[in-house]
């Protein structure tokens, strides 16, 4: 059943002031989920208005830390009350399988906004060491109105990542969904908005990148743009916010390395080698997509990995048994076979996979896939896939790992699996990524910092560290001295 779906801006669902409508798909069948208005420049200057006018004055710009946590913590009660019919949402409009879903990004998702509920009386500055007849002291502030763009893989996770540390510091906001799956966040919202949030404090506006996208990333009424989604669209909203020089955090791609050492449980490697890659078909940030594998378990782990890989059930996302889903859409699709004909046109060797899965519909499915043979030069092991397509590389020993592990533009995530606990930390001090898992992988925590260096961005997600990206520090100075100053004397 197809729904239509509107803009939300101050508190009121509104058609686009051009009227054009989008259709969003359902991956899994290729079918029409439902229609959505779509928000250009006009309709993103409209929420900016309406973000600041809430920033600045009424309910949400008078409201006590604390009840702001309050209504933050009621928000996510009604998640949770409505939980299994997000997940559902949210497997229909991306294509992750429901118990991906149930289990892991609506919960991961609430539990970051009851996270950050907790944080909102708890932002203070600093007293500081102060000269003699002065006071000097630090105010932490909202800064504003922020811009948040989002990417379709996990479209709430990754909108509750900025939503909540920005409300609970006391900003507005508008937030621009991909273009793929804006339905989820639009009925997120609702939630918000019968838990009592203020009018214009979450403004959505769907819509396309280089529209929406862009008006949003390039307007001076926002006070900061935050981020996820690709490398290369990462660059364009920084010249975007260079124009009025506004600050930025990029959450951007990766191609992670995940590091077999001989020493290693194999069994436990392989298993979490697995969920590395084929969790959400692939399409996630922190991917371990590279696996490197130390010579003299090479074959070990192989027979393992594949007789396993061979077994994941992919098909239809909303059946409990189902362990992979389609990929979001048949641009990626396309872009996952160009990729694997890149892989054996350069040499790699595909030992299981590389083709569509099909099903009786008309879906986006792909087949679980492993390439061997892959020297580090090859595409497949520099580009970023977003696809269940595993880069399978042998090493020699330590050096000759962290070597060709650090070899990539990207720096997100990185795991190691080993018993020797010395070599764990040598290699964690050595591998140039945000995040480190060591004899895990894509693990996730509201408490744990997440980003990336290099060209995976900058700026840290979740964690008490994520308020100072939404938050600005005032430096207060005091004169405590019944004597004016003077310096001129005059
Ligand atoms: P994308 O960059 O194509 O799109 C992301 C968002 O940016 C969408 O909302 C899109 O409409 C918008 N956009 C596109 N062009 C724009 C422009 N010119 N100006 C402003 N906005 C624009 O990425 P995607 O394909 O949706 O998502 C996949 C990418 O996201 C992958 O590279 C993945 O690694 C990355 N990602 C990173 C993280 C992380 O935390 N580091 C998490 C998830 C996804």
């Amino acid at each position: 059943m197809s729904e239509t779906y509107k803009l939300f801006i101050d508190g009121k669902w509104t058609e686009s002031l051009s009227g054009k409508t989008f259709e969003s798909l359902n991956p899994a069948t290729g079918k029409v989920n439902g229609t959505v208005a779509e928000g250009g420049g006009e309709d993103v200057d409209l929420a900016i208005k309406a973000a600041r006018k809430a920033f600045e004055s009424g309910p949400w710009a008078d409201m006590a830390p604390s009840d702001r946590g309050r209504l933050l913590n009621k928000a996510a009660q009604e998640l949770w009350r409505k939980a299994d019919y997000l997940a559902e949402v949210e497997s229909r409009d991306n294509g992750l399988p429901i118990n991906e879903t149930k289990y892991i990004a609506i919960p991961v998702m609430i539990d970051v906004l009851e996270f950050y509920a907790g944080l909102a009386n708890k932002v203070q500055g600093d007293t500081l060491a102060s000269p003699a007849g002065r006071f000097n002291y630090t105010l932490k502030e909202p800064l504003g109105v922020i811009g948040a763009i989002v990417p379709w893989n996990f479209p709430l996770m990754l909108t509750m990542w900025k939503l909540a540390p920005a409300l609970a510091a006391g900003n507005t906001i508008v937030i621009k969904p991909a273009e793929q799956t804006p339905i989820s966040i639009l009925e997120m919202v609702k939630i918000f908005q019968e838990a009592g949030i203020p009018d214009g404090v979450i403004n959505v506006v769907p819509g396309f990148g280089k529209d929406a996208g862009d008006a949003l990333s390039s307007h001076p009424g926002i006070d900061k743009i935050a981020f996820t989604g690709s490398t290369s669209t990462g660059k364009l909203i920084m010249q975007a916010a260079s124009k009025n020089l506004k600050p930025v955090s990029l959450e951007l791609g990766g191609k992670a390395p995940n590091i077999i050492f001989d020493d290693a449980n194999i069994e436990n490697a392989v298993n979490g080698s697995m969920f590395g890659i084929y969790f959400a078909q692939g399409q996630v940030c922190a991917s371990g997509s590279r696996v490197f594998v130390q010579d003299s378990i090479y074959d070990d782990f192989m027979d393992s990995f594949v007789r396993k890989a061979k077994k994941i059930k992919v098909g239809n996302p909303l059946e409990q048994t189902t362990q992979m889903g389609p990929q979001v859409s048949l641009e990626q699709l396309e872009r996952i076979e160009h990729y694997v004909a890149a892989g054996l046109e350069e040499g790699a060797n595909l030992v299981i996979g590389g083709e569509r899965f099909k099903t009786e519909n008309d879906g986006y499915f792909f087949t679980p896939t492993v390439f061997e043979n892959v020297t580090n030069d090859m595409t497949i092991a520099q580009e970023e896939i977003f696809g269940p397509v595993l880069s399978v590389i042998r090493f020699r020993d330590e050096e000759d790992a962290l070597k060709k592990a650090n070899d990539t533009l990207y720096g997100l995530t990185s795991g190691l699996w080993t018993e020797n606990l010395k070599r764990a930390h040598r290699m964690v001090k050595g591998l140039k990524a945000g995040t480190v898992y060591v004899n895990t992988f894509s693990m996730l925590d509201s408490a744990a910092p997440f980003g990336g260096t290099k060209q995976s961005g900058f700026g840290r997600e979740l964690g008490i560290q994520a308020m100072d990206m939404y938050t600005e520090t005032k430096n207060v100075w005091v004169d405590l001295n019944d004597e004016h100053f003077n310096w001129y004397g005059v």
